[in-house]
Order: C-alpha cells, then structure tokens, then sequence
C-alpha cells in the first residue's frame, strides 16, 4: 500500500450567505467534481477546512504527501496590496491567509503542490505575485473565461509551453479547457515561470522550476470528466506525491 494523502482546502459559506444551504451558520465545503477527480486515482483524499490558528501548517505539511489547492472564492486583494474593486463577488480573507501559509510550508518541505483555478492564483500570491481582481472590468478586450450560464461550462483553448513541466507532462501545445474564473494572474511571482496561456495572453498556468511539482493551472481538469489530459496531470502530481512520501520515510 502506498497511496499518497492528498489534502484539499476548501470554500467557506459564511453565516449570511443567503444560499439555502448555510441555513445561518458558517459552513466549510467542497464541490464533489474535486473528490470525484480523485478518486479515479489511488490516492487517500482527506478534506482540510480553513484555520484560524496558523501554527498547525508546519505538522498538517509533514504529514501530508501532497497538496490540493481547489477553486472557489476571491482570494483577498490585501494580500498583494490592493484594495478591493468591489462587485458582486465574494472573496474569503482566512482562507487566503491560510493558503499562504501552506503554499510557503509546502514549498520549504518541498512536499508537491497542485492548484487549480483560485489554486493557480493563490500560488503566485503566496510567492509575491499580484491579481487582476475582475477580468471584464480591468482587461475588457479578453476573451471570455467566465462560465456565463453556470452549470453549463464554458471552453477556450490555451498554447502550452514546451520545455516545462506541463508541457512535459501533456506533450500537446494546444487544449481545450474548461474555464471558469474572472480573475488572473497579473504579475507573476519572482521564481514563478508561465507555463501556458490563453489567445489573449491571460496566464493559464505557472510553475515553479526549483521544486519537483508545483503548478498551478488556471482551468478545470477536475470538470473535464475522462479528459485524458486531465488525468495526465493528476497522475504526475501523484507520482510525484508518492515519491515524496517514499522519501520521507527514509
Ligand atoms: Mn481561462
């Protein structure tokens, strides 16, 4: 047996929300595509909520092989200096806190990292990067990247870069994603490298060429079903969390 343990942050629905489900209270939760997506792997999923007290992240990173940075709210501006532009969105502020932490834990155990849409951004705010904080409002000649009949999803293209790790691991420099955000990566982080892009030139994808896995993609393998280029990336980000995991026990 050696199946890795995948810990998955999540969104958070606060007290106010005025989706039935949050019935008054604060709740944590998570789009099942995430576990679905994983479960197609031999891999241990284990949910991880959003805490406060940030001295756990050392151990929690320890004892995980790997780590799964999911979609969902805003991420904070204030954590790359900018104030909110406001709209319609919400953005969850602890969690943005938390995530730092990890990302920073995470790349110090050097303990391999996967983020996905939200996730890909968190990476390069983590490591010093900025956002734009609403796509439409701030680049309006970009292509659309926001689903605008949700659940239906909606697909552009991205270029993917040779010579990476996800052009390595997808050896295409050409697919169809899923996509489903209204924020991008504006500046990108020191050490971070872009990996692919979109027809208008938004970020897709980073990475970070110093680690073994640390990447970061823009779109929604989890969403692309059987898509065999989704299943590509999982199974190298396990790869490399199984192998990390073999490590540790030396
Ligand atoms: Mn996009």
């Amino acid at each position: 047996m050696n199946r890795p343990l995948i810990a998955l942050t999540m969104d958070q629905s606060p007290a106010t929300d005025i989706r039935p489900f949050s019935k008054g209270v604060n709740i944590y939760y998570l789009n099942d595509v995430y576990v679905r997506h994983l479960e197609k792997s031999k891999c241990l999923p284990l949910l991880l909520p959003t805490l406060k007290d940030l001295s756990f992240i050392p151990e929690i990173i320890a004892r995980i092989d790997g780590l799964l940075l999911t979609g969902g709210n805003d991420v904070d501006p204030h954590a790359y200096g900018e104030e909110p532009l406001g709209g319609p969105w919400r953005m969850d502020t602890e969690r943005t806190a938390m995530e730092i932490a990890l990302i920073k834990e995470a790349k110090r155990q050097r303990k391999p990292v996967y983020g996905i849409c939200r996730g890909c951004q968190m990476l390069n705010v983590a490591l010093g990067g900025t956002l734009y904080q609403d796509i439409p409002q701030q680049l309006p000649n970009a292509i659309q990247h926001h689903s605008p009949n949700k659940p239906q999803w909606h697909y552009h293209e991205v270029s993917i870069f040779t010579n990476t790790l996800l052009g390595n691991i997808l050896k295409t420099d050409r697919l169809q994603v899923t996509s489903s955000h209204h924020q991008a990566i504006k500046d990108l982080a020191p050490g971070l490298r872009v990996s692919a892009t979109a027809a208008d030139g938004i970020i897709e994808a980073v990475e970070d060429p110093q680690l073994d896995f640390f990447l970061g993609v823009q779109w929604h393998p989890e969403a692309m079903e059987n898509d065999s280029s989704s299943l590509a990336i999982l199974e190298a980000f396990l790869s490399h969390c199984r192998s990390a995991k073999t490590a540790s026990l030396h």
